[in-house]
């Protein structure tokens, strides 16, 4: 899988990288997490570390949230600077209410909310009151709303009236646990809502500084819902003390510079858009790009110009996407601000990082990371050599071994050519502690010291990781054991192909067939010519052991609506069995 071409760094991106080699020096999270709590004399709050800590600074009157509304760029007024200074003192007071209110530890306050500064606020605001923050994506029906909500027990939501007429109201005899309904009225129709709270009302409180709730490191702070790529999602619960793991992880992995403007895409619903799209940014000190739009390739090249992003954190998918706008677009835009370039959230194609490199002169740094992880766990900094198609190497104070899972139990497995299971060992401080309501779920993912990640991968020469595919996902196939992202990413290799995804088919003879559902390049026409080709291309790369027996042309792969491929969508579609939980399929 290694390939010969890499991406070296230069010698002033080695030096000025927040992280340099080598990694292995001894380093104790539970240290850090002992010295934050003895400064703060025995409390930790998230909020507290991302606002107050900058107060006496000279990040204090540095903007913090630059907000880019919908109708920018045609109306060039639509943007908001919001300061630390400003942030901090909204939060405090709103933070205030909620406790006013009834909110206490432990309980449970939902946002539904598309990205605007009130959604930022209010995450803020709930994690220093000692109430739990489970963000919803906004785009979610009325059916996935109301099963997270109850499983979690809300206690109180906050959206926007818009959005309550439009997935709310018929749900909300169903939210038996729901007492407070906080409605930003973002179109004049609150009036319409029984029995809610004005959170403007909210805002205009006085504010008492003995009124402000202690926290500890173990109180719970974050409930995040996964993916559902595998299955049902599952609500991973976290505490206060993964903010000193956000804090570290973002400088090391993301490389953040007092002075970044930095853009994560990923939308705050989802763990990403609040670990490293609000927390570690803010405890970081650098100014933060809300778009409220949605995806559109030209736009996203404007903002990246005109906002001078430094520092950018994405997705494959919408590299991909930008990919299929064409290598025309970019030309067009002057984006040598980007200094520092990440993705999380999928394997990474080779394809995708030499595709970024020459037409948007960046490098990609791909890391890899879960719910149940809170943050980043395995990275591609800033001062090392990129291999494309890596993942990169553990971070600081984590552990990672590979193990297989046999009958002999669990077996550690070394040698670049071996796959293993990805295992951590316990104790970094963004760990989740618990699957909510699956207590016997949660205690199966851990061994002994080790927390069993789900994920297949090699590890090969410099202490590189790769990604081989899910567990879920790999393919039996003559007594070799296929991991989709290979196959995928030299499927995509082909000059005619976008995406790709592969799957197993059950077959008498060798156990699985691996077929392949691939997304043409506009342009290209998905006639029996070229399945062909791609079919003796992936053959003559990938040997015809493990190369696709079968390809299907596909105008769009089923994906999660954080934009993640479901193989067991289309592996359900082939057999005729059932779909299972597609409550988190995108429509397109
Ligand atoms: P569910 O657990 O509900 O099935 P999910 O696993 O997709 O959903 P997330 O926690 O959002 O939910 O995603 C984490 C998973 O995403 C990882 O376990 C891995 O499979 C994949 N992933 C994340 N980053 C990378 C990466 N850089 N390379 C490869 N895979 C990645
Ligand atoms: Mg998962």
């Amino acid at each position: 899988m290694e390939s010969n071409f890499v991406i070296t760094k230069s010698k002033k991106e080695i030096e000025s990288s927040n992280l340099k080699g080598p990694i292995d020096t001894p380093f104790s999270w539970s240290d850090v997490l002992y010295q934050t709590i003895a400064k703060n004399a025995g409390s930790l709050n998230i909020s507290h570390e991302a606002l107050d800590v900058h107060i006496g600074t000279e990040v204090e009157e540095k903007t913090a949230i630059k907000f880019i509304g919908k109708t920018w760029p045609k109306d060039p007024s639509d943007v908001k600077d919001i300061t630390y200074a400003e942030l901090l003192h909204d939060t405090k007071i709103l933070s205030q209410s909620l406790s006013r209110l009834g909110l206490s530890k432990g309980d449970v306050l939902f946002s539904l909310s598309p990205r605007l500064p009130q959604s930022y606020l209010m995450a803020l605001a709930t994690l220093r009151s000692g109430a739990v923050y489970s963000p919803l994506f906004s785009v979610f029906g009325p059916g996935p709303i109301q099963a997270r909500m109850n499983k979690g027990k809300a206690k109180a939501l906050f959206t926007l009236a818009s959005l309550y007429h439009k997935k709310i109201d018929s749900i909300r005899a169903e939210l038996t646990t729901l007492t407070y309904l906080i409605i930003l009225d973002d179109d004049g129709s609150a009036k319409d809502i029984p029995n809610h709270i004005d959170f403007n009302e909210l805002l205009s409180e006085d504010y008492i500084e003995s009124n402000e709730v202690i926290t500890t490191a173990d109180d719970l702070a974050l409930l995040h819902f996964t993916s559902g790529t595998t299955g049902v999602p599952k609500g991973a619960m976290h505490v206060h003390a993964a903010v000193v793991y956000h804090n570290l992880t973002g400088k090391w992995a993301l490389d953040f510079k007092r002075d970044d403007i930095f853009w994560c895409t990923a939308d705050p619903g989802w763990v990403t858009g609040t670990s490293y799209g609000i927390i570690s940014p803010l405890c970081n000190g650098v100014t933060l790009i809300i778009d409220e739009a949605e995806f559109n390739a030209r736009r996203w090249y404007e903002i990246l110009q005109n906002f001078k992003v430094t520092n950018w954190y994405s997705a494959p998918t919408a590299m991909r996407m930008l990919m299929k706008a064409g290598e025309e677009l970019p030309r067009e835009y002057d984006l040598s601000s980007i200094r520092f370039a990440s993705s999380v959230g999928e394997p990474l194609n080779p394809e995708v990082i030499w595709w970024a490199k020459k037409n948007l002169g960046i490098s990609l740094h791909d890391n890899w990371w879960q719910t149940e992880t809170g943050g980043i766990i395995i990275s591609n900094f800033s001062s090392m050599e990129i291999k494309p198609g890596s993942m990169g190497k553990p971070l600081p104070g984590i552990e990672v071994e590979l193990v297989s899972l046999n009958e002999k139990g669990f077996e550690f497995v070394k040698g670049p050519d071996t796959e293993g299971q990805i295992v951590i060992k316990k104790g970094w401080p963004s760990m989740f502690r618990g699957y909510l309501g699956e207590t016997e779920r949660y205690l199966k993912c851990f061994k002994d010291d080790w927390y069993l990640s789900g994920d297949l991968a090699k590890k090969a020469q410099q202490g590189y990781y790769w990604f081989v595919g899910r567990l879920d996902d790999v393919i039996k196939s003559s007594g070799h054991l296929i991991g989709p992202f290979e196959l995928e990413s030299l499927l995509m290799e082909h000059p005619a192909v976008l995406e790709a995804a592969v799957i197993g088919i059950p077959d008498k003879m060798v156990g699985e067939i691996v077929k392949a559902f691939i997304v043409l390049k506009k342009d290209y026409k998905g006639d029996e010519r070229l399945r062909l080709d791609i079919l003796s291309f992936a053959r003559v790369h990938l040997g015809a052991s493990i190369a696709p027996r079968e390809i299907s042309f596909i105008d769009n792969l089923p994906k999660t609506r954080s934009g993640k491929i479901m193989r067991r969508l289309l592996k359900a579609r082939e057999l005729g069995t059932p779909e299972g939980d597609t409550s988190m399929l995108e429509i397109t």
